[in-house]
């Protein structure tokens, strides 16, 4: 069979790939090895940039809806044991002004309830997305790529013809390792034992509010945290191999054990998985047809709860460029530029959330400076892109800006004050105008113009937005010039 983009992994990077490709009208092949999404709900929380990249695709309210839980801020506590005494040392209020940069709101709806979403909005879209299918191996040539995907319930093997690959395979990408692409950083931060289980309800974890407690009982170490679902919790063990300890020491058996010692309830075990929390980065995130997105470009540490929202970024700037290229209306050296402008998010992440872990393992010293991280807000909503696919008008180099007074300068995102903005963009590319003078430009040039005279001062007489919501360019003056344009979006689209 053919397609033009084939995805293996259905996380968090791949269902948002395989979305946006459909939104884009790319053909998608999404092959997930697991018959269902992940139940286990991981990433709790959306950020304001995943929240408005679900409005581009039209999920945001539907994510929104799909949350129990009425703060959108992350309660965190300690103690031996949920039965017993818990010391609250978070009840800070997550209330950042960001209202300047978008007037939607983050989310706290979690992994388990959002992949399911993604994937439903895929299919709808067009994506053909298959569970229970997996990659078992591929080659590229300068013409494209052969894989071999079999169904894991029937044995049926398909040879797929295929564009591009995109590797959404997660942390142990098998297709990273395949193709032979070190990491960079430090893994094996700590070991983990990660179980999620169902239980009668434990009064100090309400599911309508995010509670992480971490626990010291002993010998024992870990943490227990609620999820979405009423009666579901997830228990996360820390074990030590340089003290001989491995994953098969933690039998269901001895994971119920520790369960009703830290809880005092009778465990339903839904599923049991070891994790590394490692903090890497992928030293190419291409190889010629092949991108790596999500964790397979990158693993941080849950610390910094970005690892999944930036899955949906990588997933969301790599798709409207490989959608691009298929038709033709850019050239292939866009897509390098899919790198060059993740990459640094990518580095960001993981360095945050070791700074968070460091942070974390004292939190009652520390948790004021994790609460109060103003760098993660800037990264989620003051990022600067800086490539050949951007207008950039000045030297600067950093990586965010503040997001509390958004400049609007190409790179960084269309701000959205008054959120008249973020519902026009994600189709494709878009003018913005003060005044109906760049119609006719955007008109010669087959982009949408949109006439908006009440703009912030953020925007110029025309500015120009990426499918993405970034700004690529902009124009202070009154006269629409299609020349200009044209050339413009020749450039940005590394068109000949
Ligand atoms: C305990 C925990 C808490 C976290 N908390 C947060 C948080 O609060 N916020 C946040 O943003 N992030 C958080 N994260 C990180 C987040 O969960 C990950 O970054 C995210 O899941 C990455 O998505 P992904 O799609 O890249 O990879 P994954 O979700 O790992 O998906 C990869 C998929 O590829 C499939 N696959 C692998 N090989 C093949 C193959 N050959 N063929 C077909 N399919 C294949 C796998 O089955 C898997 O489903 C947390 C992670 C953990 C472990």
């Amino acid at each position: 069979m053919q397609t033009e983009v084939l995805i293996a992994g259905g996380g968090y990077a791949g269902l948002s790939t395989a979305m946006y490709l459909a939104q884009h009208g790319t053909q998608a092949l999404l092959v997930e090895r697991h018959e269902t999404t992940s139940p286990h709900p991981k990433a709790s929380g959306q950020t304001w940039r995943a929240m408005e990249l679900y409005r581009f695709a039209g999920i945001d309210e539907e994510v929104r809806r799909a949350s129990l839980r009425t703060r959108d801020d992350v309660l965190i506590s300690t103690g031996t044991s949920l039965s017993g005494p818990l010391h609250r040392i978070s009840s800070p209020g997550y209330d950042p002004d960001v209202r300047k940069a978008t007037a939607l709101r983050s989310s706290p709806a979690g992994q388990d309830a959002v992949e399911p979403i993604l994937a439903r909005r895929a299919a709808e879209l067009g994506a053909d997305v298959r569970f229970g299918v997996e990659l078992v191996s591929f080659d590229q040539d300068d013409d494209g790529v052969r894989a071999l995907i079999r169904d894991r319930s029937t044995g049926v093997e398909t040879q797929v013809q295929a564009g591009y690959l995109v590797a959404a395979d997660g942390a142990r990408s098998p297709i990273r390792t395949r193709l032979g692409i070190p990491f960079d950083g430090e893994g094996g931060l700590h070991h983990m034992i990660g179980a999620v289980f169902d239980a009668d309800p434990i009064e100090a974890l309400p599911h309508h509010e995010y509670h992480i407690c971490f626990l010291q009982n002993g010998e024992l170490s870990g943490m227990v945290t609620n999820s979405e679902r009423p009666g579901r919790y997830i228990l996360g063990l820390t074990y030590d191999p340089a003290r001989g300890e491995s994953p098969d020491d933690f039998t269901t058996q001895r994971i119920t054990d520790v369960i009703r010692e830290l809880t005092g309830r009778t465990a339903d075990i839904v599923g049991i998985a070891p994790w590394e929390i490692a903090a890497k980065v992928a030293r190419t995130f291409r190889d010629k047809r092949i991108f790596l997105t999500g964790d397979a470009a990158k693993v941080a540490p849950p610390s910094g709860g970005q690892g999944g929202n930036t899955a949906v970024g990588d997933g969301n700037n790599l798709a409207w460029k490989l959608s691009a290229v298929l038709r033709g209306e850019a050239g292939e050296e866009l897509l390098d530029t899919y790198e060059v402008e993740r990459r640094p998010i990518a580095e960001a992440v993981v360095d945050l959330s070791m700074r968070n872990l460091s942070v974390l393992t004292d939190p009652v010293a520390g948790f004021a400076e994790l609460t109060a991280s103003a760098a993660a807000i800037k990264l989620v909503l003051g990022f600067q892109y800086r490539s050949s696919a951007v207008s950039n008008e000045d030297d600067d180099l950093s990586l965010t800006e503040d997001p509390g007074t958004p400049s609007g300068r190409p790179g960084f995102r269309a701000p959205d004050q008054t959120g008249q903005i973020s519902h026009l963009l994600g189709n494709g590319w878009i003018l913005l105008g003060r005044t109906g003078n760049w119609a006719s430009a955007a008109e010669d040039c087959g982009i949408t113009f949109r006439l908006l005279p009440d703009l912030d001062a953020a925007y110029r007489q025309a500015t120009l937005v990426r499918p993405d919501g970034i700004v690529a360019w902009r124009s202070d003056s009154p006269h629409g010039k299609a020349a200009e344009l044209r050339a413009v979006l020749d450039r940005l689209l590394s068109r000949t």
